[in-house]
């Protein structure tokens, strides 16, 4: 039977404490135990049902969890008060010193910058590798290798990871696939395709609202059970929990998150071929011109589309530069970072979210300086955006002046 994640949130019932139809918010730090034998228990991880700590975890970061491994099909989650405060404690609990892990180098900046910069003071080696070459990514595996980690479709330069094959090639090896999918929630749905933990950033599309940051570990009941071990959980020890308030107003913005999605995607969609159309170098899983398009359309939950976020090459930095200043003039969007905003968001990776790749690695993985990544936004009347985006790049010089429509 097919995989269908927007079910799974929508067949979820929480009460709140007095009835009401969102569940209480648990406003406490710290919480009472009726006798101190139970307090002992829960502290040994033995008495289901009690909290103790809200580092640990508190009643509304579990409804969060829990919608969140509905929607990924895990048995369980656990959320973080950031999506970075989710991926490092995921791998620092798989990898300790001597261990190796390989990822693909088309990764978030952050998750690189932890793996090239941080976690080999730990003695934790990276080989970075083009993830959508299976035989490289086997070959770099050693009798050290721990993990592989991987986007399911990468920033900026969306690739899209074979999870399939890299869950057979993890489960030969007797590795953990770590799939960070932040890009396309609703659409691919790892865990089903084989992965063994999926992490998000709630910041993007999940929470949609660009109000907070987020993040959630999806795996089994026995590794998100290890993240909040008090005795040796990189979750529970290294202490990036999210607050209560929080994950009560995510789990209320990822009721729509279906409904935002398709949109997110239909958008990108129909932008991405009049882009194309134009002779404009397009990137965006949906069109057929993708090398991963037919992969992507093995993987995807259909009716959710190919995501929000697209890239155009416009040639040159300046340009870039002067095309996202003028969008934003006309209210196109905004000149930011993130992603998945009701707002179309745009930036150039090169010189912002991708920085920590040093500037001949990015070249070799074709990140180039006139990349500009779109974040589609929610635009009722996307035509109207395609014709004002069309005269802004006839203005500066990306089209030439017979394509201007508008005056
Ligand atoms: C933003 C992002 C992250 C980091 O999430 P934060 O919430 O900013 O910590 C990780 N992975 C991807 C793909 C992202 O886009």
């Amino acid at each position: 039977m097919k995989f269908k994640p927007a079910n799974k949130i929508q067949d979820l019932q929480y009460f709140g404490e007095f009835g009401g139809v969102n569940p209480s918010i648990s406003d406490s730090s710290t919480y009472t135990f009726l006798s101190a034998k139970t307090m002992f228990d829960t502290f040994e991880g033995n008495a289901d049902g009690c909290y103790l700590y809200s580092r640990h975890t508190s009643p509304s970061n579990l409804y969060l969890g829990e919608a969140l491994a509905a929607m990924e099909g895990t048995e369980t989650a656990n959320v973080a008060a950031t999506g970075m405060g989710a991926i490092t404690p995921a791998l620092l609990q798989l990898c300790g010193a001597g261990d190796h892990v390989v990822s693909s180098r088309t990764i978030y900046g952050g998750t690189y910058a932890f793996l090239k910069n941080f976690t080999p003071r730990m003695n934790i080696e990276t080989t970075f590798v083009d993830i959508t070459n299976l035989e490289t990514v086997e070959a770099a595996i050693n009798e050290n290798t721990k993990v592989i980690f991987c986007e399911a479709v990468s920033n900026p330069l969306l690739e899209v990871a074979d999870i399939k094959s890299l869950a057979e090639i993890a489960k030969k090896h007797n590795l953990k696939l770590l799939v960070d999918n932040t890009f396309s929630p609703l659409s691919i749905s790892p865990a089903e395709l084989g992965a063994d933990v999926v992490l998000h950033s709630l910041t993007k599309f999940i929470n949609g609202s660009s109000d907070t940051m987020g993040g959630v570990i999806c795996g089994t009941q026995d590794f998100i059970d290890s993240l909040r071990s008090v005795n040796d959980g990189a979750s529970m020890l290294l202490g990036s929990s999210m607050d209560s308030m929080r994950s009560a107003s995510i789990l209320k913005n990822m009721r729509t998150l279906h409904i935002r999605i398709k949109q997110h995607s239909k958008n990108a969609q129909y932008l991405a071929e009049q882009f194309e159309d134009l002779g404009l170098k397009t990137v965006y899983p949906g069109l057929v011109s993708h090398p991963s398009h037919e992969i992507f359309k093995s993987m995807m939950n259909e009716e959710y589309g190919f995501g929000g976020l697209l890239t155009l090459d416009v040639g040159s930095l300046d340009k870039a530069n002067a095309l996202m200043e003028l969008m934003q003039n006309k209210n196109l969007g905004y000149l930011a970072v993130s992603l998945g905003f009701y707002k179309t968001l745009f930036s150039a990776p090169g010189s912002s979210t991708s920085s920590e790749i040093p500037e001949d690695e990015q070249k070799e993985m074709g990140l180039t300086d006139g990349l500009i990544r779109f974040s589609i936004g929610l635009d009722n009347d996307i035509e109207r955006t395609f014709q004002t985006m069309k005269d802004c790049m006839v203005k500066v010089n990306i089209l030439k002046p017979e394509l201007q429509e508008l005056v």
